[in-house]
């Protein structure tokens, strides 16, 4: 090849190159048409490890709902609304996250609650309900959880443990239920005492999932391991049985706090705050403030249920309360 005509095969090909750069993309042919919207969102799952242990985080959704006065008990809609605003959350409404985890410890598969199931993700424009999807698109088979691990007896925590015919879901798995929780909503004389509405529709679905299962549950006692390297401890109030979990492996530990906290901007926020769920507000608050402390003290890192997703931080101490502050994303494990 000459040098001219070298020059000249160059500068075309830079001509070429400013055209491509300077014509926008939908103009340069058909192929480069607009692609339509995909008009979804993503699967949602996420994996950290503690020590030799694999946590991934499964997302059954969310799910949001109208602020009503008797959401927080304790304080006035406008505190509530002011403390969503301030968090630059819609002030009309509550988000409510869920995000179940299901722990590898090397010889276990374990999941750690079940999400809202077949009934949730029935409703219309559901979007909630959906562990069974996100396992799904993290490669884990439901079959091969050997576990099934519950913290308390609401909705969002034990109804994914059944498929829409009420088999269970995870159908090698053995379910593993706090005893005190199990004793109290089995109790007959505790549920004909529950007052009609939402404390008396919760003893009839948890007996509908249970029953469902002929009742074919491990109960697991405080302070033990519900697996290798998983320990059950107590944080009672938000129901009388409720189980958090410290996750431990060498020198990595995080406290699975299920729903010591709900929402965690409000309730991490205001640890005095009384979500209606708490079904012994009290207790729950008391519950609240020594668990923060002692992960603040500790530096631990928290595993939230109803956190943002994936909902794996820190605390720290603010004013009058906490905030949690979430873990960055990280490429790697
Ligand atoms: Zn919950």
């Amino acid at each position: 090849m000459s040098v001219i005509n070298r020059r000249a095969m160059l500068a075309g090909t830079a001509a070429v190159y400013a055209a491509s750069v300077l014509t926008p993309f939908a103009e340069k042919s058909p192929a480069g048409a607009a692609v339509p919207m995909a008009g979804k969102q993503v699967p949602g799952w996420y994996r950290y490890k503690v020590g030799e242990i694999e946590v991934t985080v499964v997302t059954d959704g969310a799910r949001t709902f109208p602020l009503t006065d008797s959401y927080v008990t304790n304080v006035k809609k406008e505190d509530v609304s002011a403390m969503l605003a301030a968090n630059f959350l819609d002030p009309a409404n509550i988000t409510n996250c869920y995000s179940p985890i299901v722990v590898n410890t090397g010889s276990k598969l374990v999941l750690i609650d079940t999400g809202n199931g077949p009934g949730a993700r029935a409703q219309p424009n559901s979007h909630y309900g959906q562990l069974p999807t996100n396992l799904a698109a993290a490669g884990i088979d439901p079959g091969a959880i050997d576990t099934g691990v519950i913290s308390h007896f609401h909705y969002d925590h034990v109804n994914g443990l059944l498929t829409e015919d009420n088999k269970l879901a995870f159908p090698n798995a053995e379910v593993m239920v706090p005893s005190v929780e199990w004793k109290f909503w089995t109790d007959d004389g505790e549920m004909s005492r529950a007052p009609a509405g939402r404390m008396a529709d919760l003893f009839k679905n948890n007996r509908r999932v249970f029953d469902a299962l002929n009742r074919k549950v491990t109960q697991y006692d405080w302070n033990k391991e519900v697996a290798p390297g998983i320990t059950a401890v107590a944080t009672q109030g938000h129901t009388p049985g409720h189980t958090s979990f410290v996750v431990s492996s060498g020198s990595g530990k995080v406290y699975v706090q299920s729903d010591v906290t709900h929402h965690t901007a409000l309730f991490a926020g205001h640890p005095g705050w009384h979500v209606f769920l708490d079904q012994d507000p009290d207790m729950a608050e008391a519950t609240r403030r020594k668990v923060y402390d002692m992960i603040v003290a500790e530096k631990l890192m928290v595993q939230a249920f109803h956190a943002p997703f994936p909902g794996i931080g820190h605390l720290e101490m603010t004013g009058d309360g906490y905030r949690f502050v979430p873990a960055t994303w990280n490429p790697s494990i």
